[in-house]
């Protein structure tokens, strides 16, 4: 098993500035200047996690280049392309579009560099070179709407990465699975029509964008069935996920019958994070993983490519992000010295309200018309 892996010292070098978390440093409003939750730190600390473990060396190294302007706009505006350009020339730099998204002086060179990221993990996986690809990129991506960015995003990084294959490769239907804590409104709405790409997206219930996110979101015209949203009921743990895993991603990529797998992959459902309020763990993490790998395996060689989202304990991404990394290669884990703590947590078992969210959403999944090849898998419900 070849296990790709991108990464630049310039994703850490992606400037979110002084922010207070996620607002504006504002002395008036009480706002003390701090660092803004989408910093370097988790994805760096991620990055030096997997060279000191030794994982580094069991993967190939695959070199990111920047993304083209046409690519960018397979998915983006012109509009909106040309004012992040513009807005990363002033010495200050920008924001991404929502006013919580900052970027710093030549932030348009390390967005784009996200975006090729992920383009070069996905070609290398078509072309043979890995069997599947992990993609530790910044800013992230998936909240980032066609028009504008959004969210600690700028651009969307998988939605690019897989119109690039639609398009240069000829691939044909694609599933992307976005495991991220919050819902991955941007690369839903890039494919809300199209039958050809299932997004599907396990979410913390309603915590961003507000109101996103809801069962009765499934895509519309052609693309009707076409988008599954997932959202948890917060305090979701190991077994909750699971559990949405069995019955809803598996399910509904067997029948959907993808030639590729695409993976939103944030952190920010672990145990540790600020941002929300579900508990997985790294054996979560892991399990997710090889889940996704044996149904990739069924449906369409194996090939999965994951694009690296949210996460915001320094802390604890790492070990989490490991973890995956691990899977994929087929590694055996490097310890989790957290895990003692976090698989203590109670509640990390399915609960009564979790299955019945995962239940309604099942039931949706035996809609989704089997694709050629694609199995008419039994839902259970
Ligand atoms: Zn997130």
């Amino acid at each position: 098993m070849t296990t790709g892996y991108v990464y630049h010292e310039l994703f850490g070098w992606h400037d979110t500035g002084t922010s207070v978390g996620l607002l504006p440093a504002n002395p008036a409003a009480g706002l003390q200047p701090f660092i803004h939750f989408e910093n370097a730190e988790t994805k760096r600390r991620l990055h030096e996690l997997i060279v000191v473990s030794g994982l580094i060396d069991k993967l190939e190294r695959i070199r990111p280049v920047h993304a083209t302007e046409e690519q960018i706009l397979r998915v983006h505006t012109e509009d909106h392309l040309e004012r992040i350009k513009a807005e990363s020339l002033l010495p200050k730099g920008g924001d991404a579009g929502d006013g919580v998204s900052p970027f710093g002086h030549g932030g348009y060179d390390i967005a784009a560099l996200a975006a090729g990221g992920v383009i070069a993990a996905v070609e290398a996986m078509l072309n043979g070179r890995v069997d599947n690809a992990y993609a530790l990129v910044r800013p992230p991506g998936h909240h980032a709407v066609p028009a504008s960015g959004m969210g600690f995003c700028v651009f969307n990084n998988l939605a690019i990465a897989a119109r690039h294959a639609r398009e240069v490769f000829g691939v044909g239907r694609i599933g992307v699975v976005d495991w991220d804590v919050h819902h991955g409104n941007g690369t839903q709405t890039a494919f809300y029509d199209d039958p050809d790409v299932l997004t599907i997206s396990l979410h913390q219930n309603n915590v961003f964008p507000p109101n996103s996110g809801a069962v009765e979101e499934r895509g519309e015209g052609a693309g009707l069935g076409y988008a599954v949203n997932v959202p948890l009921p917060g305090g979701t743990g190991d077994g909750g996920y699971l559990a949405a895993m069995d019955e809803v991603v598996v399910p509904a990529l067997k029948r959907f019958n993808p030639e590729l797998i695409l993976v939103a992959s944030g952190f920010d459902a672990s145990a540790m994070d600020p941002l929300a309020r579900q508990m997985l763990t790294t054996d979560g993490y892991r399990a997710l993983t090889l889940r996704l790998m044996e149904v990739a395996e069924e449906v369409c060689d194996g090939r999965i490519a994951m694009s690296h989202e949210g996460g915001y304990s320094p802390v604890y991404v790492p070990f989490c992000g490991l973890a995956v990394m691990e899977a994929l290669a087929g590694e055996e884990p490097f310890t989790d010295p957290f895990l003692p703590v976090v698989s203590g947590f109670a509640g990390h078992e399915l609960q009564p309200h979790q299955k019945e969210v995962i239940e309604r959403v099942a039931g949706l999944v035996a809609e989704i018309a089997p694709a050629p090849g694609g199995r008419p898998s039994p839902v259970s419900g």
